[in-house]
Parts: C-alpha cells; sequence; structure tokens
C-alpha cells in the first residue's frame, strides 16, 4: 500500500529537524532559466575517516532516527552513511516532482515487507543527506530521499563514519537548494 502527499519544499538555514532537510541530487545546472544554477563543481579535498561505526537495529526501530541518534551520540558532524541493508515493515521517502528550477517534494509512505538494498549519504555539520533504494517482487527497486518513520522489519545494518578534514555544513543556493560549504 502506497500514500503520496505532495508538499512544497520548505527553506530556511535555521530551519530545524529533518523535514526542513528536503535535500536533492539536484545540483546540476539547467540551462535557459532565469535562476540557472551555477556550475562550478566544489570538491572538499583533504579529509580522512577517523572512525567507523557499525550499527545493528532491530524489528520497529526507526532507520533514520537511529542514524541520528547515533551521529548525536558520537558526535559526528561530518562523515558519511557508507552501507545499509535490511528490510523495513514501512517506509517513508520523497522524490522530486518536476525539474523545475525550485524542487517540490512528494512523499511516499511504503506500507509492508521491502529489502532495503542500500542507503547511504554525506553527513555535514551532523545532518544526514540519505538515499534508501528499497525492493518488492511487485515494485521491483524503487526509493528515494530518507524520512523519518521507516521502521525496521527484522533487522538493519549500517555502516557510519566519522571524517576528520574539512568541515562542511549546507546553505541554501539561489533556488533554495541545500548545497555543500565549508563552514
Ligand atoms: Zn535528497
Amino acid at each position: 500500500m502506497i500514500s503520496r502527499r505532495i508538499m512544497p519544499r520548505r527553506h530556511g538555514v535555521a530551519a530545524v529537524g529533518l523535514a526542513a532537510l528536503c535535500l536533492t541530487c539536484s545540483g546540476s545546472s539547467r540551462s535557459g532559466a532565469i535562476l540557472a544554477a551555477d556550475n562550478s563543481t566544489k570538491v572538499f579535498a583533504g579529509g580522512d575517516v577517523k572512525e567507523i561505526y557499525r550499527i545493528n537495529l532491530d524489528r520497529d526501530e526507526g532507520l533514520l532516527e537511529g542514524i541520528n541518534a547515533a551521529i548525536k551520540q558520537y558526535d559526528i558532524q561530518d562523515g558519511a552513511v557508507l552501507t545499509t541493508v535490511g528490510s523495513t515493515q514501512e517506509c517513508t521517502y520523497h522524490y522530486v516532482k518536476t525539474t523545475a528550477m525550485l524542487a517540490e517534494d512528494v512523499f511516499v509512505t511504503q506500507k509492508g515487507a521491502a529489502e532495503i538494498l542500500g542507503a547511504g549519504g554525506l553527513i555535514a555539520n551532523g545532518e544526514p543527506h540519505v538515499h534508501i533504494t528499497l525492493a518488492t517482487p511487485e515494485r521491483g527497486a524503487f526509493g528515494g530521499h530518507l524520512e523519518n518513520g521507516c521502521k525496521v522489519l527484522y533487522v538493519a545494518e549500517i555502516t557510519l563514519a566519522k571524517f576528520s578534514g574539512p568541515q562542511l555544513t549546507r546553505r541554501p543556493n539561489k533556488n533554495k537548494i541545500p548545497m555543500l560549504e565549508g563552514r
């Protein structure tokens, strides 16, 4: 069973909580628009893996909630979600609806057993940006931007990394898309 709701993107540097971190992977430039994106590719070099954390989530635990709990407990300001496997009984994610310069998110809640084929992303300023791929026999592979409310079915195993080196954060660009920057 799938339910969908469409929500305008929320913005604001000071916004708190994961709902405000509605990120997309829409960093590429698009020509012809008034608010064309910058073409500058930023590479933040010089980091090292400082520590690795292996997480086991049990049935009914929240996937993103568990990741955020570990980030908070171990003060992972800069890092990555490297691997995620397991299964979910319910999962909420969002995807972008159009190619408009201002993003519009569609929120989906998938109910029923699904395999987690993978989930990963960067952690900047303690905020994870994680995308998940799920799979069922009926739908094949699907997924999007991981939201709170993905409940583990049997188990989920996650690898987190803490980085040393350049410290990053995300700030909205002129199209209000949060972009990685030094902090
Ligand atoms: Zn995203």
